[in-house]
């Protein structure tokens, strides 16, 4: 009897889409312990109203948590209502929903369940801060909603959904959330982007710089009948050429180059690059192989490779997508590009264009992922 509730339970809860996300927050940081606050008279800790400051530590297997009146040491503390975190070199946040803390590998663990919509308020605003049209936060809201639907096994090995880095999506709480996004993400409340009846993979950029990339030229092996090469409005004022940084420029000196080069095992040790060109172009005109001269060889390396590579090493501004061409100079070459980021999907600053230009999140959807559906789940 008890396997078959157990049954039941479980086939309801696969078919309802969630209505909360369970994210691992400050998972990039070694945390021991930190200070927890209420937002309200209504925040509850460790089994009680929260009154004032108190802490959640490490304390071998369990978490303890010590406040003015109490200490107690569990499994598991519990927190919800709104709390504030904080702590020496932690950001100070805000989580909603419920919190959890606890101990692993002697790091202090903490769980968020934010309420689905509060999750997608606070994505939008870290993602679209730059951007100020209404329909452009929305289309951000639905593809940020599906792309938490999508990932949302991320994790599900280290017992939660996802992570608050970029690796999933990036998520600093409600105390950041803007205005426009959570007008954004209750306006589409529950709506996502299906193909074909499933969800779609909504990846996004900032500035695809005029047509977006086909995600098999960036990606080899992996392709979307709805992740292929658009354009970007009008080829003489495409609708992200208001984007601040629409075209870049990059200077590369062969010496900065070869340090690169040498780490990312482009080349050896006794290697020095002495050029670099573009040697094959995908269909919207990105790079997609380039070739890296030294004294000895030429060597090739994709331009999704080198884009990710000195991204990584050298930052993102210096080469800011793989569109651009390649003037070489005495002991340098001078990169002249187009866009920012990967090119595939969504367009963020297009989408800003757009709706300036009156057209809704639904048009704006459809034009980046052609042939998607919007579905209420
Ligand atoms: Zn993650
Ligand atoms: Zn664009």
């Amino acid at each position: 009897m008890r396997a078959l509730l157990c049954l039941i339970l479980l086939t309801s809860a696969a078919q309802a889409a969630p209505r909360s996300a369970q994210v691992r927050v400050y998972s990039l940081y070694k945390l021991k312990a930190v200070d927890i606050e209420p937002e309200s008279q209504y925040s509850q800790a460790a089994g009680a109203r929260l009154a004032g400051k108190a802490s959640v530590a490490v304390h071998g297997p369990l978490a303890s948590f010590r406040s003015k009146t109490r200490t107690l040491a569990q499994k598991k503390i519990s927190a919800s209502g709104g709390i504030w975190l904080s702590g020496p070199g932690l950001p100070r946040r805000l989580y909603r929903g419920e919190l959890s803390f606890s101990a692993k590998n002697g790091r202090l663990v903490v769980i968020n369940e934010a309420p689905l919509e509060e999750y997608i308020a606070s994505v939008v605003s870290g993602e679209v801060s730059d951007l100020s049209d209404p329909e452009a936060y929305k289309a951000q809201a639905v593809a940020a909603r599906t792309y938490t639907l999508k990932h949302v096994t991320n994790h599900s090995g280290e017992g939660y959904s996802l992570c608050d880095s970029t690796h999933c999506q990036l998520y600093t709480g409600s105390a950041s959330v803007r205005a426009k996004a959570r007008a954004a993400a209750e306006a589409t409340s529950g709506q996502i982007l299906t193909y074909e009846g499933a969800p779609a993979e909504t990846y996004y950029h900032a500035i695809c710089g005029g047509k977006t990339a086909d995600m098999s030229s960036v990606w080899p092996f992996e392709s979307k009948p709805y992740l292929v090469s658009v354009k970007d409005g009008p080829a003489s004022r495409p609708y992200c050429s208001i984007a601040p940084g629409f075209l870049w420029k990059t200077k590369i000196y062969f010496t900065g180059l070869t340090r690169l080069a040498r780490q990312a095992g482009w080349i050896v040790g006794d290697e020095n690059a002495t050029g670099l060109r573009i040697t094959a172009w995908d269909t919207s005109g990105r790079a997609q192989t380039l070739e890296i001269r030294t004294q000895r060889r030429g060597v090739s390396v994709s331009a999704t490779d080198f884009y990710h590579g000195i991204g990584r090493r050298a930052g993102w501004r210096a080469v800011r997508s793989s569109w651009f061409s390649v003037q070489q100079g005495k002991d340098y070459v001078f990169l002249d590009g187009r866009g920012s980021g990967h090119g595939v999907g969504m367009c963020q600053w297009g989408a800003e264009g757009m709706g300036r230009k009156g057209f809704t999140y639904r048009e704006i959807l459809k034009h980046y992922y052609p042939g998607t559906e919007i579905t209420n789940d």
